[in-house]
Order: C-alpha cells, then structure tokens, then sequence
C-alpha cells in the first residue's frame, strides 16, 4: 500500500545506481524538453558538474496547444539515451501512453506527468513493470487523488514510485501554479514513498524557483526536479521558467549548504 502503517520503513529507490529517498536528497535537472544532441548533451556536462544526479529530458512532451512544439518524440528519446551511454548519467523522461512503455526499457525513471495523473491505464502498465516512476500530482487534484494513484502502480506490484508535488491551479495568476508546500510534510506523514518538488513548473518564473526549492529543502522534500537549459531565452518550451546552468550552479551551492546530497 502507498498509505504507511506505523511499522514499515521509508521505500528507497533504486535508479541507475543512485538512491532516492530517506536520507538521501535527490536533484533532478536538465531541459523541459530535448532540442538536440548538442543541447541534451551540454546539458548533462553541466547539471551534472554542478551536482545533479540524474538527467531529465522531455521527448514526448504534453502542449497545451497542438500547435506548440511537441517534443522531438523517438528522436528526442534517442539522443537522450546517447548522452547516458556517453556519460552515465540516470536519465528520466516522461511516458504520454502505454505504446511508448517498449521504448523506454533503458530509461532509468519513467515520468507520469500531472495531465496523466488519473490515466488509470498507464498506471496500471507503469505498475506491471520493475522500473521506478516518477508521479507527478496533477494540476487539481487533492492529495488524497495523488497516493489513490500512487496506489494503482503498488497495486500492481510495483513499489518504486516517488511522488512529485508541481504546484496546483488556484485562483493566484501572478504564478503558473501554486506550490501547495503542506503537501510535502502532509504526504510524508501518510506515505513511505519518497517526495520531491518541482519548483519550475510551480512557479513558471526563472526568479522563483530557487526560493521555492530553499522552501521544499526546509520542509523536508526528498529532492528536487529543475528545469535548465542551456539558452532558456531561446527554449522550444519553458524557456519562463528555466535556469541557466549558471544560475543552476548558484542554486545547487546555495543547497549543498542545507542538505546532503546523494
Ligand atoms: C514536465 O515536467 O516537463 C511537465 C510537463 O510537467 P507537468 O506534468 O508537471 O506539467
Ligand atoms: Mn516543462
């Protein structure tokens, strides 16, 4: 069960032989989406030289408009696996259906993001396989509907699930979302996954998300996923709210101060 009765340990997950969970704080950063080999690439030098532990890149990327860029799709998931190989970094990327399942056998950690965080099917599927999966919590769902997901991949058999709180739509426009930053504390006293914050998507401003991930760091979040790219000014998608590597670089110092690292 994703709920924690009072005996059981906090889960760990294994990911291309990094921990994530109890103990251990995870930073996840890369590109909202792959634009190219040599962005994924750079990319991954440079989250990495600064401290990040695994890789992310969006291949298959959920638009709101059909007319936005729409991912590099298979191509955006090769050039991601060919930085891994390259450079051993843990890669995750975010599945937008049960079809893709089959391409994503050397991805380290698979993304359901928020739009599919009741897509009952592909939970059901991520939770027949071994791999660990990142939930993300949807755009307006409780907390509650979050480890009821959570739960159709335990329920499965799979157990690597790490919970990511994105921030929810409220009435506030200054921001995109809201980080509901109870939700840390809340989910970490009802469930033994782990939890990280995704600062970028919550505040969708470049200027935000290192006070918000100094926040998720003071209430006791697992880790964090941050977006950077390389020329945020000139990103094919969340340039807004994407760090350059050296802001990212600035962060992670400011971080390395508060916390372990993994
Ligand atoms: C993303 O991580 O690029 C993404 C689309 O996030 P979310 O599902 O939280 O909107
Ligand atoms: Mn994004």
């Amino acid at each position: 069960f994703a709920l924690k009765p009072e005996t059981r340990e906090r889960t760990l997950i294994h990911a291309g032989g990094r921990v994530i969970g109890d103990g251990y704080f995870t930073v996840i950063a890369g590109p909202c989406s792959v634009e190219s080999r040599e962005q994924i690439d750079g990319m991954a030098q440079s989250v990495m030289a600064s401290g990040a532990a695994i890789l992310r890149g969006g291949a298959f990327k959920p638009r709101t408009s059909p007319y936005s860029f729409q991912g590099l799709q298979e191509e955006g998931l090769s050039l991601l696996l060919e930085t891994k190989r390259k450079r051993g970094l843990p890669v995750i990327t975010e599945i937008m259906n049960q079809t893709q399942l089959p391409l994503l056998e050397e991805i380290d950690i698979i993304q359901i993001g928020a739009r599919n965080m009741q897509n009952f099917d592909l939970l059901k599927e991520v939770g027949r396989c071994k791999k660990p999966v990142l939930l993300k919590r949807g755009l307006a769902n409780t907390i509650e509907e979050l480890l009821m997901s959570a739960e159709y991949i335990l329920a499965e058999g799979n157990e690597q699930v790490i919970l990511c709180e994105r921030g929810i739509r409220t009435f506030e426009t200054m921001t995109r979302n809201t980080l509901d930053l109870s939700s840390i504390p809340l989910l970490k006293e009802r469930t033994h996954l782990p939890v990280i914050v995704d600062p970028s998507h919550a505040a969708g401003i470049r200027s935000l998300v290192g006070p918000l991930s100094k926040a998720a760091v003071a209430v006791g979040a697992d880790g964090l996923m941050i977006e950077v790219n390389l020329d945020p000014q000139h990103s094919l998608s969340d340039g807004d709210q994407s760090l350059s590597p050296e802001d990212f670089d600035v962060l992670m110092q400011d971080i390395r101060q508060r916390v372990f690292f993994e």
